[in-house]
């Protein structure tokens, strides 16, 4: 049986260890540290992000608002506002909650963010950052992962890693990271060949897909550690991610739950983030 890795515990440990930074960080500098956070349109599962996001940024101490426009919203107005976030001594961090609405390019308004203000790490400058080994901003959800696995206490110099997804968002971010802690990484995507025999070489896999219970116990070197980051609706429209827990389990050396794992470690990252940006500015 698998060592179940708790992702809400463990983001509960780096809520907590936040709070105390953001009380330091008001005793040292008298203000606390500012997220802010852009909500353009009516997605309903974007407006239940962004409140999470609020409340955990709150729960924390620190300051901040959440910028809601409407649907209607045009891209030089967006532009106007990330500009104006960019150059307020109070905002520490800038997240633009994704998808935008039709007809603005989501790529030019996160390009606008100042890279010193990226909590989310996905401008090219934190990109190039992360892939050249220099300090920058990371990517919350790999960010959450890597701490799993350090949580599971997994040996990553020399190990095999597989990661299934080259997103730019999750999938790329996490094999930097993975070959930065010296694994030997394998990114597989919807083109990789014999998925299967590729994931049972590894010590590691981090599912990165978006298909419900896709890696199943037969992809799995017994002993595996497996980080699952779907998160999707299987055939009951219930939660799961996109591997196939109960069969993968008792063949894995450790796993993450979906619900429970890197969920949580998304927000929990997005506010260790912002208190880092707050830091260096
Ligand atoms: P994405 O942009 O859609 O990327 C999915 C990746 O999976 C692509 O690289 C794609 O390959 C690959 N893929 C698709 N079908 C495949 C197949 N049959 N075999 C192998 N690879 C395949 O998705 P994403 O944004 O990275 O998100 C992935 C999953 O993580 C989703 O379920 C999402 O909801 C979840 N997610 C969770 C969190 C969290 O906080 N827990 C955060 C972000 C995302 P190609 O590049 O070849 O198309």
């Amino acid at each position: 049986m698998a060592k179940l890795i708790d992702g809400k515990l463990i983001a509960k440990a780096v809520r907590d260890e936040v709070r105390g930074g953001v009380e330091a960080f008001l005793a040292a500098r008298g203000r606390r540290p500012g997220l802010h956070v852009v909500l353009a349109g009516d997605d309903p599962a974007s407006g239940v992000y962004v409140r999470n996001k609020e409340k955990a940024a709150e729960e924390v101490g620190m300051a901040g608002a959440v910028h809601r426009l409407p649907p209607t919203v045009t891209e030089a107005e967006l532009l106007a506002l990330v500009e104006r976030l960019n150059v307020d001594p109070a905002v520490d961090g800038i997240l633009v909650q994704l998808p935008l609405p039709k007809g603005i390019a989501a790529e030019k308004v996160l390009d606008a963010i100042d890279p010193a203000k990226d909590v989310d790490g996905f401008h090219p400058i934190n990109v190039g950052a992360l892939w050249t080994g220099k300090p920058g901003l990371v990517p919350c959800t790999p960010r959450g992962c890597m701490r799993l696995i350090a949580e599971a206490g997994v040996a990553l110099a020399g190990a095999r890693a597989v990661v299934i997804g080259r997103s730019n968002i999750v999938g790329k971010p996490m094999a930097a990271l993975l070959l930065a802690e010296h694994a030997t990484v394998t990114v597989a995507h919807s083109r990789t060949r014999d998925l299967p025999g590729v994931c049972l070489q590894a010590d590691v896999i981090v599912a990165a897909v978006g298909r419900a219970k896709m890696v199943r116990a037969e992809w799995v070197k017994p002993g595996a550690v497996v980080i699952d980051v779907g998160m999707n609706r299987d055939e009951h429209g219930k939660l799961c991610g996109d591997v196939d827990f109960a069969s993968v389990e008792p063949v894995a050396g450790a796993i993450t739950p979906v619900p429970g794992g890197v969920g949580p470690m998304t927000i929990a990252m997005l506010l260790d983030n912002t208190l880092a940006a707050a830091k260096r500015h």
